[in-house]
């Protein structure tokens, strides 16, 4: 396994493979990233993954300067899974003095994680844009953890004809449901007690919406409801929305996601159920 820090010698190691599947993480691996990179080996001759912490796509109040970080152990589970390259360049390599230029995704970014933290898709989209030209894979993984960002990577992808396939992988999850997320570090044991009521929530709607429920604002209140039974929680939002186009549906006839994002103390989580319909591919 290469660990590559620098813009030339990644684009070097990709010249030397055919097809190259790229994970993009920002580090503190588990074993979401990893079902990632088992999903890019299958489906590539070499893989790549990245490791950085993007500051651009964190707000000024986010946890930037917190966010959990363990590079050797992640290199040795990437290398333990049979990655190829690492990419893990430092700020000033992926943002140089005079770099000034943003991709702004619009529509689908002004709702849902776009209303609560206004600019983070435009770093995410920028940050991706970057990935995709430093690294130019065949075809790029993401989870539906972030459903929103699958979202937008697509459409960033479409809207520029970006010449890459992009993959979006199921949710891998704690054996209680919960999400499993870089995040959860920050969780105290009171806390990691809670969270689990973020899967049981959204499974509720699931229920609800499995025994025939069609009004969204019906599924809605299911996960509100239960999401209230936890006063140490507080709810930024629950949506019940057009899987593409995100917008807030009244009722459900194809397909929806259902999703949320709530807070325990200092620690701010997001999960979501996609109702009939297709799974993500
Ligand atoms: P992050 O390091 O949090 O930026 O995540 C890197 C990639 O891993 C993103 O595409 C995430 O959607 C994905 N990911 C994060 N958590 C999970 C999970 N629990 N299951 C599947 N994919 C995940």
């Amino acid at each position: 396994m290469k660990v590559i820090h620098t813009v030339g010698e990644m684009r070097a190691a990709r010249a030397r493979v055919a097809d190259l599947g790229l994970v993009p993480t920002m580090g503190y691996l588990h074993a979401g990233h990893l079902s990632l990179v088992k999903r890019a080996k299958a489906e590539n001759t070499a893989v790549a993954a990245s490791i950085f912490v993007n500051p651009t796509q964190f707000g000024a109040n986010e946890d930037l300067s917190r966010y959990p970080r363990d590079l050797p152990r992640d290199l040795g589970l990437l290398e333990a899974a049979g990655v190829d390259f690492v990419f893990t360049p430092d700020a000033a390599e992926m943002y140089p003095p005079g770099f000034d230029t943003q991709i702004l995704v619009g529509g689908v970014t002004d709702r849902l994680e776009g209303a609560v933290r206004p600019g983070h898709f435009a770093g995410v989209a920028t940050v991706v844009a970057k990935l995709f030209n430093i690294v130019q894979p065949t075809r790029a993984y993401f989870g539906q953890k972030d459903a929103q960002q699958s979202v937008v990577i697509r459409k960033l992808v479409r809207d520029l004809d970006l010449p890459v396939e992009v993959v979006v992988a199921p949710t891998v999850r704690e054996a209680d449901g919960l999400a499993l997320s870089s995040r959860n570090s920050y969780l105290t044991a009171e806390e990691r007690a809670v969270a689990p009521v973020i899967f049981q929530a959204l499974s509720a709607a699931r229920a609800h919406f499995d025994a025939g429920e069609r009004d969204a604002e019906g599924l809605r209140q299911a996960v509100r409801r239960m999401l209230a039974e936890q006063p140490s929680l507080t709810v930024d939002y629950v949506s019940v929305a057009d899987p593409l186009t995100l917008r807030e549906l009244e009722a459900v006839d194809t397909g929806a996601l259902v999703s949320t994002a709530a807070r325990l103390g200092a620690t701010r989580l997001i999960d979501n159920l996609i109702l009939g319909g297709s799974a993500p591919r």
